[in-house]
């Protein structure tokens, strides 16, 4: 029974371990950003995201095998643009994104850590380097915004107030807007 016992902690021991680590592990990773998410389909997210300028037919077709790789291309691309945008470019920048299925997993998150009681779709953590987004709320212009409240809050040494902030990536999440003709020219 001894016996039994011991084997079963040696089974079951490297599987919790592995447990752990994929948890932490990024499900897709690019040159600016590192992706978190539970369950998370890549094709949904690209779905919602999507604008031929940042990702390219031709890669779906490529990578079919990975469209982690082809979502990390698609962030990076991202990321430029917005960059583009502000007028704002890096010596070195990388954050992390999590997406989360819903605002309402984002508030639990949000309230068992900080005890905060966070009912939006998305935000900038300063203090965790991360953006995190509902996966049901995505849009372009969306995720472009806490791109952009990443890049402003990593610039600056000592960051603009907060309406300043808000006014710069409210231009940002405009411009994407326009671009995907969720507002028209
Ligand atoms: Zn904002």
């Amino acid at each position: 029974m001894k016996k039994f016992f011991l084997l079963l902690i040696c089974i079951t021991f490297p599987f919790s371990l592995f447990a752990q680590e994929r948890k932490l592990l990024p499900l897709s990773e690019g040159k600016y950003f590192s992706v978190y998410g539970d369950n998370l389909n890549a094709i949904l997210v690209l779905e919602k995201i999507n604008s031929p300028s940042l990702v390219s037919v031709d890669s779906i077709f490529t990578k079919t095998d990975n469209l982690y790789d082809v979502l990390a291309e698609t962030l990076d691309n991202l990321y430029s643009e917005v960059s583009d945008i502000l007028d704002i470019h890096m010596y070195s920048f990388h954050s992390k994104i999590h997406i989360v299925r819903d605002k309402f997993q984002l508030n639990s998150i949000l309230n068992r850590r900080y005890k905060m009681d966070f009912t939006k779709e998305a935000l900038y953590l300063h203090e965790e380097n991360t953006i995190y987004v509902s996966l049901e709320d995505l849009t372009l212009g969306m995720l472009g915004h806490e791109i952009g409240h990443a890049i402003v809050s990593r610039y600056f040494v000592v960051p603009p107030p907060v309406k300043v902030q808000e006014v710069l990536c409210g231009y940002v999440e405009y411009n994407l807007r326009k671009k995907t003709k969720e507002i028209p020219h």
